[in-house]
C-alpha cells in the first residue's frame, strides 16, 4: 500500500527505547501491535467494562470489543487517507490498556484516592503498562514499543505528568503537551475513531438495555435523520418487533456517515495545508476532523447519552458501588501490601525504601487496582471486606 508523504513510515521510526534488530516479515508496527495483542492487559480488556459492568449481561460492550471496533474504524479510514493503518491498529489495540476496572467511575475513584500522589490519569497508565507493567521479556519491563505507537497512547495528559515524564525521558511522548503540538496523523485518526465507536455502542447497549428508547433518541438529530431515512426505505421496520433490525440499520447509517465525513473533512484539510511529512504534521493544528456540522451532531450526542445513559440512576447506583469498592481496597491494600499479588508485594517492600515511600508504595497499590478487571476487583473486596457489593 502506498503511504502518503504525511503518513508514518515505519522504516522512518524514532524507534525504540532499546535498540532492537528489525523483524524479518513484519514492520516495526506491525511487531508493536503483535506485542500488543500477546500482552496481559489486552486480555483483561475483555472482563473490564466501559458503561455496563460485566455481569450485567454478556452482549454488552467490553474495553476488548470497544478497542476492536476502534481498530476497525480507524483502519478503514487510515486506508482511504493512506495513513499507516499497522500504526493506527497498534494504537487503537493499546489507547485503553490503562483503564481501572468499573470504566470512568472506577479511575474517578482511583484517582481521587491517589489525590495527595500525583493522581491517576488512564492514558498515562496505558502509556505505564506498555513502558514498564508488562513483565514479558527477559531484557527489559514493558513492551519496548516504537515511538509513534507510544505517541498514540499518551493521547491527554496534564502539564505537570508532561513536566514529570520529560525529565526521564527529554524530547519524549509527553513533549508535545508542553510544546502545544499535535501527534502524528495516525494517533489524532485513533481519538476520533474512539468517539465514533462509542457514540455508537453506547446508543447500542443503552437501547438494549432499556436505560434508554428509541423514542428519547429521536431528540438526537445524528441518530434520528438515519432512522427516518431507514424507515423511509424499509416501511416494514415500522413494526415494534422489528425494532432491533432498525437500531442496528440507523446506527450503520450514522457510522457510515461520520466514517464519510472525517475523510470529507480530512482531506481537505490536507489539501489546505499540505503537510509534506510527520513532522510538519506535529507543527501543525490538529487536521483529522469533522465537518463543523457533523462536530456539533457528535456533541449533541455526546451530551445525550452523558444525561440520558451515563447518569441513568441505574448506571449511577451500580457506578457508586464500584467507586466504593476501588477506594476500600485502595485502603486495605495500602495497610496490607502482603495481600496484594506476588510481584506487587515485592514491590511495595521495595518501595518502603524509597526516597518517597509514601508516594512510590501507593503507586504500586495504584497499579495493582489499575490491572483488574471488574469481576477480580468485587471478588478481592468481598475476600479483604466481607461486603459484597457486585
Ligand atoms: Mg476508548
Amino acid at each position: 500500500m502506498t503511504l502518503a508523504c504525511y503518513a508514518c513510515d515505519p522504516a522512518q521510526s524514532r524507534g525504540r527505547h532499546y535498540p532492537q534488530a528489525p523483524a524479518p516479515t513484519r514492520s516495526e508496527y506491525q511487531r508493536d501491535r503483535d506485542r500488543i495483542v500477546h500482552s496481559t492487559a489486552f486480555r483483561r480488556l475483555v472482563y473490564k467494562t466501559q458503561v455496563f459492568v460485566n455481569h450485567e449481561g454478556d452482549l454488552f460492550r467490553t474495553r476488548l470489543t470497544h478497542s476492536l471496533e476502534v481498530a476497525q474504524l480507524g483502519r478503514s479510514v487510515a486506508r482511504s487517507l493512506q495513513l499507516n493503518e499497522d500504526l493506527v491498529e497498534a494504537i487503537a489495540l493499546a489507547h485503553d490498556l490503562g483503564h481501572t476496572p468499573f470504566g470512568h467511575a472506577g479511575q474517578d475513584a482511583l484517582n481521587d484516592c491517589m489525590r495527595t500522589f500525583g493522581g491517576f490519569e488512564h492514558n498515562l497508565q496505558s502509556l505505564r503498562v506498555v513502558d514498564h507493567l508488562e513483565e514479558r521479556y527477559p531484557q527489559f519491563d514493558g513492551l519496548n514499543l516504537s515511538f509513534e505507537t507510544r505517541e498514540g497512547i499518551l493521547k491527554h495528559c496534564s502539564r505537570s505528568h508532561a513536566q514529570a515524564l520529560a525529565l526521564k525521558e527529554p524530547g519524549g511522548v509527553s513533549q508535545r503537551f508542553l510544546d502545544g503540538t499535535q501527534p502524528s496523523l495516525e494517533a489524532q485518526l485513533c481519538n476520533l475513531a474512539d468517539e465514533i465507536a462509542y457514540n455508537a455502542h453506547d446508543i447500542d447497549d443503552g437501547v438494549r438495555s432499556g436505560l434508554i428508547t428509541l423514542e428519547q433518541l429521536e431528540d438526537v438529530p445524528l441518530f434520528d435523520d438515519f432512522r427516518r431515512e431507514a424507515l423511509a426505505e424499509y416501511p416494514l421496520l415500522q413494526d415494534a418487533a422489528q425494532g432491533r433490525r432498525l437500531l442496528y440499520e440507523a446506527t450503520r447509517r450514522m457510522l457510515t456517515a461520520q466514517v464519510y465525513d472525517v475523510i470529507n473533512a480530512t482531506t481537505a484539510a490536507l489539501r489546505a495545508a499540505a503537510p509534506t511529512s510527520v513532522d510538519a504534521v506535529r507543527q501543525l493544528p490538529p487536521l483529522l476532523q469533522f465537518g463543523p456540522a457533523m462536530r456539533l451532531q457528535s456533541q449533541a450526542l455526546k451530551t445525550f447519552l452523558l444525561h440520558q445513559l451515563y447518569r441513568h440512576p441505574q448506571v449511577m447506583q451500580t457506578m457508586d458501588q464500584a467507586q466504593r469498592i476501588v477506594h476500600e481496597l485502595f485502603s486495605a491494600y495500602l495497610e496490607q501490601p502482603q495481600e496484594m499479588g506476588e510481584g506487587f508485594m515485592a514491590r511495595a517492600q521495595a518501595a518502603r525504601d524509597a526516597v518517597d515511600a509514601r508516594s512510590s508504595g501507593a503507586r504500586v497499590v495504584a497499579d495493582y487496582i489499575a490491572g483488574m478487571t471488574d469481576r477480580f476487583a468485587a471478588r478481592e473486596h468481598e475476600r479483604l471486606t466481607g461486603v459484597k457489593l457486585l
